[in-house]
């Protein structure tokens, strides 16, 4: 379709922003800032993610890392080894350059609410875990477990030292949850690649006697899949 026509049409569907920062936060992941008037005011939990127009029509779910209600999006994309288009619009898209995204959505948020907040992922999940550690006070009880392919891809999360930090290749993190135990007295957030969500669930209900409904799962992205969402 000639941008003439399919503009007007994106416009209806998307939020356009320009994009202010774009620099490494760790060894392999960018933080970009993407400012508009189209982006004030929303409303965001913290946890919810934006689908980005990453090239063409292709979209990219990313967590909205930081939200400034003035007009910002910030967003961590990491550049994983088999680089499909949204790593490689992460890795390369530029100060000046206009992005198209959705509105915030998701349920994958917060339970401010919760006596006791476990946060269990890896590199890409712990962006959402950085919003919502971000929004919990100083006295809240945080643990869980974060890993990263190494020390280099931790994210500078609020709460760090509550967080057991595992690297890859070293102790699964289905076997840290196993031995950090958590009490099922709270919410548990896991989030990352599909099948350890799913043992680390099985963990969480089947062995340490967690209520189901208190386990809040997202898979991010799974082997082989594209775009999971
Ligand atoms: C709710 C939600 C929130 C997300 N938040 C973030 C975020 O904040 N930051 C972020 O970087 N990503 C995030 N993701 C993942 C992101 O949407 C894309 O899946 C990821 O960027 C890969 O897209 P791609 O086009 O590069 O690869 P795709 O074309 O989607 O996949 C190609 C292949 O690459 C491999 N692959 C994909 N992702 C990874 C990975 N992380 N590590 C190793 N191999 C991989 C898989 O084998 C896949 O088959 C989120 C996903 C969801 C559903």
């Amino acid at each position: 379709m000639p941008a003439a026509l399919l503009n007007p049409v994106l416009d209806l569907l998307t939020l356009r922003g320009l994009v202010t920062a774009a620099e490494p936060i760790t060894a392999r992941m960018r933080r970009l800032r993407v400012e508009g008037d189209a982006l004030a005011g929303l409303d965001v939990q913290p946890g919810q993610q934006v689908r980005v127009l990453v090239s063409g029509l292709t979209l990219r779910t990313y967590s909205v890392w930081r939200y400034d209600p003035s007009g910002a999006v910030e967003l961590c994309v990491l550049d994983h080894s088999e680089g499909g288009p949204g790593a490689r619009w992460g890795r390369n898209v530029g100060v000046g350059e206009q992005v198209r995204l959705r509105k915030p959505e998701g349920t994958f948020t917060l339970r401010p609410e919760a006596g006791h907040h476990v946060f269990v992922g890896e590199e890409t999940a712990s962006v959402a875990f950085g919003a919502m550690l971000a929004a919990l006070p100083e006295g809240a009880r945080i643990s869980g477990c974060v890993e990263t392919e190494t020390a280099g891809d931790r994210l500078p999360l609020a709460h760090a030292d509550r967080l057991n930090w595992l690297t890859r290749g070293g102790t699964s993190l289905p076997d840290a949850v196993r031995q950090l135990a958590p009490a099922p007295d709270g919410i548990a957030y896991v989030a990352g690649e599909a099948r350890t969500v799913q043992h680390v669930r099985q963990v969480l209900v089947r062995e340490l006697g967690w209520d189901r409904r208190s386990v809040l799962t997202k898979p991010f992205w799974a082997p082989g899949k594209r775009g999971l969402e």
